[in-house]
């Protein structure tokens, strides 16, 4: 069934939930009203007014901020699992080797619309698409068409093609495609709108110096951020990137690097002293042989701004409760073991902080921590609401506990993304599941032909 969506930033009154605001000052309040006008959170308090509003009853609910997804390759979305029982490097070979070449504009469209509606479904209203499947012009295209159709707020990460691979990231000598220059001029020059673009970017582990510096001087010149996967196993960590980036004078607040897991913790140092901030996928950093260990102990210990991410569905799941959950185990397995060298129990790592990491961490780590991560007068209306009536969840005790430790997707009552209902009673709207069944399994036979 295809429930209709109104694509107009309604009036929206959300009444007499447990606000979860993620913002220090407001914190946890139980029974009160969210008011939302054009697009954005116009007041939270009790007993507001708003003749006319769309009235949405919370009683029972818990009103979180839409969940921030700092990096997911949204284009793999329809190989789910494929890579669950490979190691890194046999991950590497299927997917970018094998399997990439195959992606048509068609595919990368599918895999990012599944993925960015998975995402909604399960609470995330902004993705961070890592798209390194940049084959041509029109996978771009296609890749930011399936973003749009969605309606998640994206931010739209270029990479590189997978065709002739090892000229591209075996250090590398070509510099990132100037297809990025079209892009950021005749499809996302808008900061404010929904879908923003960002460079996926090689760095030195992949491509030489001189590529990294033309590269990031080509983001810097469009005004746009990079994010870079990072030390993500053994031997890319001591190749000692970070380094070399600090060696070159080239860190600064406009990156994020991704994973961080084998990168030494002089090298997280030099990340906090230059404003660089961190993505981590601790549900494959903890299962995916070969990554290491999350480091989010590491991180949080030397004052990296750091967020949550999915990934990548060949692997893992599409939401961030899982993440959070995994973050949560990880870390605490950590100082429980005495492997941690920031944290001491029982101060360390809580669930209030693995919260923080899929909310305000993330979109700090995106350059949009003033716009999404909490729910604050004045930011944009990315709104989720949790079913705390429902059997896992009652009676709730502690909110927060209950978001990190026990929900999960099937929990999601209703999405708001920039004011606009994405989701109500459970069920996505404007969306056709037949259809998208359909085009992600013919995608799935196409990619994965013999
Ligand atoms: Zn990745």
């Amino acid at each position: 069934m295809n429930h209709p969506i109104n694509h107009t930033a309604a009036t929206l009154l959300i009444t007499g939930g447990t606000v979860v605001s993620g913002d220090p000052t407001t914190g946890t309040v139980t029974v009160t009203d969210v008011l939302v006008r054009d697009g954005a959170i116009a007041e939270i308090g009790p007993g507001l007014a708003a003749p006319g509003a769309d009235v949405i009853d919370a009683s029972g609910m818990l009103v979180l901020p839409g969940l921030v997804d700092s990096h997911k390759h949204t284009w793999q979305s329809a190989v789910r699992h494929r890579c669950t029982g490979m190691d890194l490097m046999t991950y590497f070979g299927e997917m970018f080797g094998r399997l990439g070449p195959r992606y048509r504009p068609e595919d990368v469209y599918i895999g990012n619309l599944l993925g960015a509606l998975a995402a909604l479904d399960a609470g995330t209203t902004t993705i961070m698409d890592w798209s390194h499947v940049q084959n041509s012009p029109d996978h771009a295209d296609a890749a930011i068409r399936g973003l749009r159709e969605a309606g998640v707020r994206a931010v739209f990460g270029h990479g590189w093609p997978l065709v002739d691979l090892p000229e591209w990231i075996m250090n590398s000598g070509r510099d990132h495609t100037g297809d990025l220059r079209r892009i950021r001029h005749e499809l996302l020059s808008d900061d404010d709108a929904l879908v923003t673009l960002a460079l996926a970017g090689r760095g030195p582990e992949l491509s030489t110096m001189d590529v990294t510096r033309n590269d990031l001087a080509m983001a810097r010149d469009l005004g746009i951020r990079t994010s870079i996967h990072m030390g993500c196993g053994e031997a890319f960590g001591a190749m000692a990137a970070i380094s070399r980036l600090n060696d070159a004078g080239l860190l600064g607040p406009d990156l994020t690097f991704v994973h961080c897991s084998e990168n030494s913790d002089d090298e997280l140092r030099m990340m906090a002293d230059h404003g660089v901030s961190a993505s981590v996928a601790p549900q494959h950093e903890q299962g995916f042989p070969g990554i290491g260990h999350t480091p989010i102990d590491r991180l949080r210990g030397l004052g990296v701004t750091t967020g949550l991410s999915s990934d990548t569905e060949a692997f893992g799941a599409a939401d961030l409760f899982t993440q959070m959950k995994v973050a949560l185990a990880a870390t605490r397995s950590r100082v429980n073991t005495g492997g941690s060298r920031f944290e001491d129990p029982p101060s360390a790592f809580s669930a209030a902080d693995a919260f923080h990491l899929a909310t305000q961490g993330a979109a700090d780590t995106l350059g949009l921590g003033d716009r999404v991560g909490g729910l604050t007068p004045g930011k944009a209306a990315d709104i989720v609401l949790i079913r705390a009536t429902d059997l896992n969840l009652y009676p709730v005790t502690d909110p927060v506990a209950a978001v990190v430790n026990a929900a999960h997707p099937g929990n999601v009552d209703t999405v708001v993304v920039g004011g606009v209902v994405r989701k109500r009673g459970g069920v996505l709207l404007g969306v056709d599941q037949d259809r998208l069944r359909d085009l992600a399994e013919r995608s799935r036979r196409h990619v994965l032909a013999p």
